[in-house]
Formats: structure tokens, C-alpha cells, sequence
């Protein structure tokens, strides 16, 4: 992946922890007698200037440089505050497509908000991402060209011209990560081709580009051994993206794992059927199924009568959707939880088809959140299901890059002490980025920065700990 004179300057920046440490305590202490605005100096993204893992569950900031924590506090204070959150996204907004043009605002956004979200633009800057991110004991990265294409024009040439530009981001990206990482692809990233095609429910190969590209995105991932997950979207094109991904895992997984994942949104009332019937579908052909789990981005959208009634609802599917993966059964043995849940929303689905009440089907599972209580409950279940009983081969936890770092690197921590005591559960943790220009980004960041003004208590419990860390340092801890 790296050039050789690449690694080697990696290599010459390593430090002995103890030096890092003293000088990141030096530079904190240094810096907050400055404003934090000034403090915000790193440029994007990050270089790879740590070989410090953050193996310390109660600091498990540790390993973050200061900019980046004050930059976080400062995204955070933003993001909370509903008038200056208001005021940066009308500007975003009207500069939507002259961002690279404007000087000024492009260095205030790539110093803010592209720093903290997106792994960057050119193959040398998403290769310092990752390195970083690995220096810092993530397994890897979970990478997404965010370029979303133009649907106002839809001339024939315009939506080939799509096609192909989707095709190659998607190949580039499959090239800039490792063997093992996630590359995530988005089916309306090709363009307006392939919407009529989804909510009708017809084959993506009915469109002979759109489909030969599909194709060779796989075959491009398989050879490389990297994954694939094919990103949830709307629900009006939802039954289309799951038939599409359904077809790709027959033809890529194997019976040993998955190269092809789909994503499976537990705030819809829907999903527990569709999840069942695709487990069977695994099972009784005889291949991984590839599953990434998520709540569901697009609450603000789409028809309110399909998602559950209230937050509670949708997480009682989602870590029913866990215990269903990771022990067979939706339900809570008393031996697995503490939770009771004699209601299920998997009950008919499970009844009517996996029967027995149990899944038999082999899963890859990628656990996409940033809710503490279902990932605490999904490393408990993993840690004392015997293994010959998981129906799990590769667990991983993924959140967003520059979001809930608390938890990522305490589930790094986590990790590192199973290793220590030589477990066979490895927790693997990856950060979920976006690659591309700044002007390429902004659609993007504008949702992070609406995600986190709606995750308040999220965000309390990251403001809490970055100020945690803050104080860890000036007391010199
Ligand atoms: C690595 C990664 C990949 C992702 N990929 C996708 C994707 O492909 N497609 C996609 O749609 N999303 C995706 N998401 C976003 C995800 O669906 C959630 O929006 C986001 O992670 C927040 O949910 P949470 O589980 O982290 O935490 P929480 O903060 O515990 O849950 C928030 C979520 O709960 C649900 N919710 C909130 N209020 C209510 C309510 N009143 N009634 C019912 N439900 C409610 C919503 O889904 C909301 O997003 C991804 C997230 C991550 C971390």
C-alpha cells in the first residue's frame, strides 16, 4: 500500500511512548493559553505522527494529538449551538459549488470539519489517514468516495457519464485501502440510471453498464481481498438496493466468508422479515451472509408509518437483530442478558421463516454504531458464547470518522487486553471515512453536522470525555 520511502519516514517518526506523551503534554499545555481557534492548526488530514496505541480504557483519548480534541470541542460547540449551525449551513449552501473557489471559506472548512471527517483528497493524504488510524490500533478503515453524482440532468450521456464516474472512484478506492478493510458503496452514487431501476424493483442488470460495473467493482474487491458493503438508503429504493445486494452475495460470498455485505436498517418495520428470509436464503445455499447493522439514517425523510413508533422500539430490533447473529435466537436467554424481552419483533419472521427459533445461517457481521449499551451487550454475548455455537465468523464494530472517538478507542483498549490475555475474540474496530475534495465533501459534512446537533446526549457524553482527557493532561496525567 505505501511507497517504500513512505514507510521508511513513517518508521523514522516513531517515538518512545513516554517522549510522545511528554511532548503531546508540553504542546497541550502550550496551546490552551492560546484560543482554541488558533489551536486548530493542523492541516488535513493528520499526519501519521504517532505509533502510540491507546490500550488505556480509562483514558482512552490518550493517543488523540491536541488538535484534534480541540478541534472536536470546537465541531461539538458548533454543532449544538442551533444559530451558528444555522448560519455555517446557509453558507455551505451557497457556496455548494464554488467551495474550492472561495479561498477563505475553503481553509476555515478544511481545517474544521474536513479534518475531523474526511480521510482526504489524494492518494498520499488518505494514506496518512489510514496509517494514522492503525497507529493508533484500529484495524482499518471503512472507505467511501463521497462524490454523489448530478440527478438533474438525465440525458443519456450525462448518465453513462455517471456510471463511469462512479465506477472509477469505486475502483480507486478499492486500491487506496488494504486487503481486509471495507471500501462502502452507495448504488445511487452511479446516478439517476439506477433509480427507476431500484424502486421498480427490477435487476440492476437490465441496465448493461450499470450492471457489467457492478461486476467488476466485486471482482476488483474479491481479487484484493477487500469487502464491500453496499450502504443502506431511502426506503423508496430500499427493496431494490436489498435485491441487488442479495444477487451480488449469491454470486461473491463463499461458504468460508463475505465479500459482499448488505446493510440492514433496524428502525424499519420491515427489516426483521427481510433479514430472516436472507439468512435463509444464506443458509440453504450455502454462503456467508454479509451483514452490516444500523438504525437508519434517513428518519427525516422517509414515510414516518414504516419506522418504529418510538427510539426504544428501534433499539429493542437492533440488538435483537444482534443476539439473533451472535447467538441464534432474537431472544435473551437469561444466561446471555439480563434483559427480558418476552415481545420480539423477530417473532414471526423467526416462526414463520428460519423455524425452530433459531438462525442456522453463517454471518459476517459489521456492527455500524455509535450506541454504547448495544455494543457493550454485543462484546458480552461474543465473549461468553462458546464459539462452536456463534453463528458469527468476522465481528466487526465500525463508527464515523471524527465521531464517538471515546468509544472506538475504548473498544481499542478493550482489544488490546483480550489480546494480552490471548483470547480467541479479537474486537476489531474500524472508522468509517469519506475521500474527495472539499467541495466534493460538503454534502456530506453538512449531515455530520445535523447528525450531531440531533445526538445530544452523544454529544454530552463526547464533550464529557474530551474534557476528561483535556484535564488528564494539564494535571499532567
Ligand atoms: C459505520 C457506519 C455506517 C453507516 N451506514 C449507514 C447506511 O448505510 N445507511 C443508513 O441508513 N445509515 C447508516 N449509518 C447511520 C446509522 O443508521 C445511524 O443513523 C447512526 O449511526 C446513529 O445511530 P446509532 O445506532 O449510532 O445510535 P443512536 O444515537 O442510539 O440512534 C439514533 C438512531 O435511532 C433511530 N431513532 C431516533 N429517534 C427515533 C424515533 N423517535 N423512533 C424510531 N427510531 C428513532 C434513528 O435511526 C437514529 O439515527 C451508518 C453509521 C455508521 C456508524
Amino acid at each position: 500500500m505505501f511507497a517504500p520511502t513512505q514507510r521508511t519516514l513513517l518508521r523514522n517518526r516513531t517515538l518512545p511512548l513516554r517522549t510522545i506523551q511528554s511532548l503531546t503534554i508540553f504542546r497541550l499545555q502550550s496551546t490552551l493559553n492560546s484560543s482554541a481557534a488558533a489551536a486548530i492548526s493542523s492541516s488535513s488530514p493528520s499526519p501519521p505522527s504517532q505509533e502510540v496505541v491507546s490500550k488505556d480504557a480509562e483514558a482512552p483519548l490518550a493517543a488523540l494529538p491536541v488538535t484534534s480534541l480541540l478541534r472536536s470541542l470546537l465541531l461539538h460547540s458548533i454543532s449544538s449551538s442551533p444559530r451558528v449551525l444555522k448560519l455555517g449551513t446557509k453558507v455551505m449552501l451557497a457556496n455548494l459549488n464554488t467551495m474550492d473557489k472561495n479561498f477563505l471559506l475553503k481553509l476555515a472548512v478544511d481545517k474544521t470539519f474536513y479534518a475531523q471527517f474526511c480521510a482526504g483528497a489524494t492518494a498520499a493524504e488518505i494514506a496518512s489517514t489510514i496509517e494514522n488510524l492503525r497507529s493508533l490500533g484500529y484495524g482499518g478503515v471503512i472507505l467511501s468516495y463521497v462524490r454523489e453524482a448530478e440527478i438533474t440532468d438525465t440525458s443519456a450521456s450525462t448518465e453513462l457519464q455517471n456510471i463511469k464516474q462512479w465506477l472509477e472512484g469505486s475502483l480507486k478506492t478499492i486500491q487506496y485501502v488494504d486487503p481486509r478493510d471495507y471500501v462502502a458503496v452507495k448504488y445511487s452514487g452511479a446516478g439517476s440510471s439506477c433509480l427507476p431501476l431500484l424502486s421498480q424493483h427490477k435487476k440492476c442488470f437490465n441496465h448493461p453498464e450499470l450492471g457489467a460495473s457492478l461486476i467488476k467493482i466485486c471482482e476488483a474487491a474479491k481479487e484484493r481481498g477487500v469487502k464491500l458493503l453496499i450502504d443502506a438508503e431511502q426506503a423508496l429504493i430500499q427493496d431494490g438496493v436489498h435485491g441487488w445486494t442479495l444477487e451480488l452475495m449469491r454470486r461473491f460470498n463463499t461458504k468460508e466468508n463475505a465479500v459482499v455485505y448488505n446493510t440492514y436498517q433496524m428502525y424499519l418495520k420491515s427489516t426483521p422479515e427481510i433479514l430472516c428470509r436472507h439468512l435463509e436464503v444464506a443458509r440453504r445455499e450455502g454462503f456467508t451472509l454479509g451483514v452490516k447493522l444500523v438504525r437508519g439514517a434517513y428518519i427525516g425523510s422517509d414515510p414516518r408509518e414504516l419506522i418504529h413508533d418510538t427510539k426504544a422500539d428501534t433499539d429493542q430490533a437492533y440488538d435483537e437483530a444482534i443476539r439473533l447473529m451472535l447467538t441464534g435466537s432474537p431472544k435473551s436467554a437469561p444466561e446471555w442478558s439480563s434483559v427480558d424481552s418476552s415481545k420480539s419483533f423477530f417473532d414471526g419472521p423467526v416462526q414463520k421463516i428460519l423455524g425452530a427459533e433459531k438462525n442456522k445461517a453463517k454471518v459476517d457481521l459489521v456492527i455500524a454504531c455509535h450506541n454504547r449499551e448495544s455494543i457493550d451487550m454485543a462484546v458480552a454475548l461474543r465473549r461468553t458464547m462458546p464459539a462452536q455455537e456463534c453463528g458469527v465468523g468476522r465481528l466487526v464494530f465500525a463508527q464515523l470518522l471524527g465521531m464517538a472517538d471515546e468509544l472506538s478507542l475504548g473498544l481499542v483498549a478493550q482489544g488490546a487486553k483480550k489480546a494480552q490475555a490471548q483470547s480467541d475474540f479479537d474486537i476489531e474496530v474500524y472508522k468509517y471515512a469519506v475521500w474527495g475534495t472539499t467541495q466534493e465533501c460538503v454534502r456530506y459534512l453538512l449531515r455530520r453536522a445535523e447528525e450531531n446537533k440531533d445526538a445530544v446526549g452523544r454529544s454530552i457524553e463526547h464533550r464529557t470525555a474530551v474534557m476528561k482527557e483535556v484535564w488528564r493532561r494539564i494535571r499532567g496525567g
